[in-house]
């Protein structure tokens, strides 16, 4: 998933020979998700899928079958700000491979949209089929992370696991009380310096970032990011980062891409209207509109 990981259990004494087993459950998890669902390996379950379409219902596993499911919400939810099927525009901008990282030309851009549109994925839930129309491309990187970090909680959860914090590249899930009580408790990085912005704070459920610092180019003073409107086929500028607690990682992590497609106004309409839930946005001025929920807390820093 070309990127970091991060897993932390927390087992009392007597039980610590314990949490290296439970470490290694959970690195499985996230491993057989990045196997089915990274483009970074052209024999994964997607990579196959992909390739295939056009061709009519292709049977998927289970696994596979909920994250398509899960985005296909998730785009309804947000108009279509949030579309895993952009991968012929990530492509085209150059953001796999970075090589030719530079402005596509106007027809290619109009050409790449021609297989953009979630409704252009039919997923058959009774067949447990997918059927992808012709020159549409699905990519995962906006939601698989956070369906990633579900799985791994709920493995250790299974394992009677009191404890545990799981952070895969931002998309962080949290598992039980917090040694020594009170809310978990998660910094929230600065978009353009070395330095937490603040801190979020909330009881269960999880935690996602999306930013324009990890993975961009620049024209002319111009930033380009990796995450792309699908509506207009142009990466988003003007929107530095976002951060969303929500019940599960795999929301958490669809929505943070949401929230930085459709910006401070309608993104946090969208927030708020969902329950558990809660953002942060941040332009590349380090200006925050925050839209809380209940005893899910931000605390900025003034400095
Ligand atoms: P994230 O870091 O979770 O916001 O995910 C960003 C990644 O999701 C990008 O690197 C692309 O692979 C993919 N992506 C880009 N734009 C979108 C979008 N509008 N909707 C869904 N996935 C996207
Ligand atoms: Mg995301």
């Amino acid at each position: 998933m070309a990127t970091a990981l991060a897993i932390t259990v927390y087992r009392t004494h007597d039980d610590g020979d314990r949490a290296d087993a439970d470490l290694d459950a959970a690195f499985q998890d996230i491993v057989s998700v990045d196997r089915a669902m990274s483009l970074y390996r052209p024999d994964s379950e997607l990579s196959l899928l992909n390739v295939r379409a056009g061709s009519g219902p292709i049977e998927v596993s289970e696994s596979l079958f909920d994250v398509l499911s899960t985005a296909e919400e998730f785009a309804r939810a947000s108009n279509g700000a949030f579309d895993v099927t952009v991968q012929p525009l990530v492509e085209l901008w150059g953001f796999y491979r970075f090589e030719h990282a530079a402005i596509p030309p106007v027809a290619d851009i109009e050409q790449a949209r021609g297989g953009v549109g979630h409704g252009r994925v039919v997923l058959d839930r009774a067949a447990k089929t997918v059927t992808l129309a012709p020159n549409t491309r699905v990519d995962l990187g906006g939601i698989a992370k956070g369906y990633a970090v579900d799985r791994a909680i709920a493995t250790l959860a299974a394992r009677g696991v009191p404890a545990a914090l799981v952070d895969l590249g931002g998309n962080i899930g949290v598992l039980g009380v917090r040694p020594g009580g009170g809310p978990w408790s998660i910094g929230i990085q600065h978009p353009r310096e070395r330095r937490l912005l603040g801190r979020v704070t909330f009881s269960a459920g999880a935690t996602a970032t999306s930013g324009d610092y990890d993975r961009f180019f620049e024209v002319d003073g111009r930033r380009f990011s990796h995450i792309i409107d699908p509506r207009t086929g142009w990466p988003v500028e003007g929107v530095a980062a976002a951060t969303v607690v929500a019940p599960t990682a795999m929301a958490a992590d669809a929505l943070s891409t949401a929230l930085f497609v459709l910006g401070p106004d309608v993104g946090t309409k969208l927030i708020a209207s969902l329950p558990g839930t809660a953002g942060l946005i941040i332009d590349p001025d380090g200006h925050v509109v925050v839209q809380g929920n209940g005893d899910i807390q931000f605390e900025l820093k003034s400095d």
